[in-house]
């Protein structure tokens, strides 16, 4: 089975409601989990300190994502005895920075040797500040927005993996696995009632949008350029081409940006409020009536990477 006919199939033969979202929920309480393993979601190269980062910002972001305050952190680890004593300090200084970056406290954790593979295992736990924000409940009419600038996470994955060459190679290195987030706009969205539905981009745009419209029943129509990008990101597009800029904007996964949907009514307000928090925030494209596919309005090619149809 596929990982996301694995989920439908424990969803059913749990029969559970709660499975789904970002993170679940129970009355003011959020809970989110997430499983790193060496090789698979990380290669081990020197880069400890920025593994737990990464590890606890993807976190954070499924809390933020359905409009919470995340607030403690549970850590499991799974350690290989060739790991080193000053190894497993650096990653858990990556931990420790951005906990208190973004204000979550450490409420435990299990640790296992691993035969092979480093693991991590990360349970982070909020709470809901307004209601808690669904993918489902997008409605006709919305606006499409994504925050955080999205692409440089893709580039520097490549770079890691040599693959991809450019200058400023370490900044796209360093946005892979640490990625900005922006808790304070979010919850001033929340709290003001602005938001129906809101997801964050880890599979990549077009995926999560679709999360979104599955089980919203909707349809959407989005520009491509007006997904926000790092200037670096922009400085690059020759070496990509525009076809690969776009691509990579639609498709790049981890990015941990969100992407969420408001009344029309709310539009000016929500960009205002972008504005004061200084956050990179664009109005992409609205939600419309079911549609088997993503339009996208202004890049007509077929893409390889997810087989969409474009118009
Ligand atoms: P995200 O990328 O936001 O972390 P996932 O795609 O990993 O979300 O998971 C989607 C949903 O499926 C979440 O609600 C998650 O809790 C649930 N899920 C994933 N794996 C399992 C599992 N092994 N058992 C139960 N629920 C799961
Ligand atoms: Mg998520």
């Amino acid at each position: 089975m596929k990982e996301f006919e694995l989920i439908d199939f424990i969803k059913n033969y749990f029969d559970s409601n709660f499975i789904g979202d970002d993170a679940f929920f129970y009355n003011n309480l959020l809970v989110s989990k997430d499983i790193l393993i060496e090789n698979v979601h990380f290669i081990l190269d020197n880069n400890f300190y920025e593994i737990g980062a990464k590890s606890i910002i993807s976190n954070i972001s499924d809390i933020l994502a359905m409009g919470g305050k995340p607030k403690f952190f549970f850590l499991g680890l799974g350690i290989p005895n060739r790991i080193k004593d000053d190894e497993i300090k650096s990653f858990l200084k990556g931990v420790k920075d951005y906990s208190l970056e973004y204000n979550v406290k450490i409420g435990g954790g299990d640790i296992s040797l691993s035969l092979n593979d480093f693991f991590v295992s990360i349970t982070v736990v909020g709470e809901v500040i307004n209601v808690p924000i669904q993918r489902n409940k997008a409605k006709v009419g919305d606006y499409i927005f994504v925050v955080g600038e999205v692409g440089d996470s893709e580039i520097g994955l490549k770079i890691i993996k040599k693959e991809f060459f450019c200058e400023n190679s370490e900044y796209f290195v360093r946005r892979h696995y640490i990625k900005k987030l922006y808790p304070d706009f979010i919850y001033e969205l929340v709290r003001n009632n602005y938001v129906n539905s809101m997801i964050d981009i880890s599979d990549g745009f077009l995926q999560d949008l679709e999360h979104i419209l599955k089980t919203s029943k909707k349809g959407a129509e989005i520009f491509a350029t007006k997904i926000p990008v790092s200037n670096y990101y922009k400085k690059i597009k020759k070496i990509l081409g525009e076809y690969k800029f776009l691509e990579i904007v639609l498709t790049s996964g981890e990015e941990y940006g969100l992407i969420f949907t408001s009344p029309k009514k709310y539009v000016n307000k929500i960009l205002e409020l972008g504005r004061k928090f200084n956050v990179p925030i664009a109005n992409v494209g609205k939600v419309i009536d079911y549609s088997k596919e993503i339009i996208i309005k202004d890049f007509n090619k077929k893409l390889e990477k997810k087989g969409y149809i474009h118009f």
